[in-house]
């Protein structure tokens, strides 16, 4: 709580008045400290990948200077830790550029099937890695806005490697893109907004996410399983960027899972 007094100008009265203002802090604090948290943990996701790559330099310039299979071993580990370093920067700094525009709604349209249809050709070789297949059901022609291509593209990408990295080895994503049911009709959502969307689902047939994660997910570094997580090769940010691309889009998003079932991602994004 802090306490802020200020004297009445004029005073009233013999004695003279002070104003008192009490203000609560405990948001202020809550943010402050979220801010600390998230440099704490981003400054630690970058040591760790960065500390390996200094030990292997060490090892490469002393005890395996003259072992061409150790060197060549060591060298296709730190590629991986470099790639690991690069994908945590474009994505620290790509949460920063969408934060700084989310209070300015785009402008364009975006026809999502299109979009779909697209992200899921670019995500052949993921796919195929992982013995994966998308079962698309995105007829073209339907249209959010006002919305962002680059922006949708990415919550696209984001929800489709993620259902590739946690769902089923060898497993169906079901992609989907739909007109929102009008909220009048009998199988309506009800947390949808009242106006005309477009809905993109993403649901896998993986292990699913226990329920107590659920409400935590969009956080920053957040993971249900964080060995895991990493050597999957996430960093931890893929959903608080869709989080907040979503939000200036004025959608909304919802994550619903069962285990061993799957998971479903849901994001409603306004109609053009
Ligand atoms: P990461 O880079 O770790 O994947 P995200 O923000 O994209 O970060 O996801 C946060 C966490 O949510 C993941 O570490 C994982 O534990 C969980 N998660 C995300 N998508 C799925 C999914 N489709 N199935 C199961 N767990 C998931």
């Amino acid at each position: 709580l802090r306490v802020h007094a200020v004297p009445m100008d004029p005073p009233l009265g013999d004695g003279g008045r002070l104003l008192l203002v009490l203000s609560d802090r405990t948001r202020d604090r809550a943010v402050e400290r979220m801010r600390a948290d998230f440099v704490a943990n981003a400054s630690h996701e970058l040591r760790t990948p960065l500390a390996s790559l200094i030990g292997f330099i060490e090892t490469l310039r002393g005890p395996a200077e003259d072992d061409r299979e150790a060197s060549a071993r060591f060298l296709g580990i730190m590629a991986e830790q470099a790639d690991r370093m690069r994908r945590l920067i474009d994505d620290l700094l790509g949460l920063s550029r969408i934060e700084i525009t989310e209070h300015q709604p785009p402008t364009g349209r975006v026809d999502l099937g299109a979009l779909a249809a697209t992200e899921v050709e670019a995500m052949a070789p993921i796919l195929a890695k992982r013995g994966a297949r998308v079962a698309l059901d995105a007829p073209v022609g339907l249209f959010a806005g006002p919305a962002d291509a680059g922006q949708l593209a990415q919550v696209l990408r984001n929800l489709l490697e993620n259902a590739c990295r946690y769902g089923r080895e060898g497993g169906t994503i079901r992609l989907s893109v739909e007109r929102a049911v009008a909220r009048t009709e009998a199988n309506a959502n009800p947390r949808w907004p009242a106006r005309p969307g477009i809905v993109l689902s993403v649901a896998d047939d993986g292990p699913g996410i226990p329920r107590q994660h659920l409400p935590r997910l969009t956080e920053r570094f957040y993971r249900v399983d964080r060995g895991r997580g990493r050597d999957a090769g996430g960093t931890g940010l893929g959903l608080a960027i869709v989080k907040h691309i979503v939000n200036r889009h004025r959608g909304q998003l919802q994550i619903e899972s069962e285990e061993g079932v799957g998971s479903t991602f849901r994001v409603w994004l306004p109609a053009e």
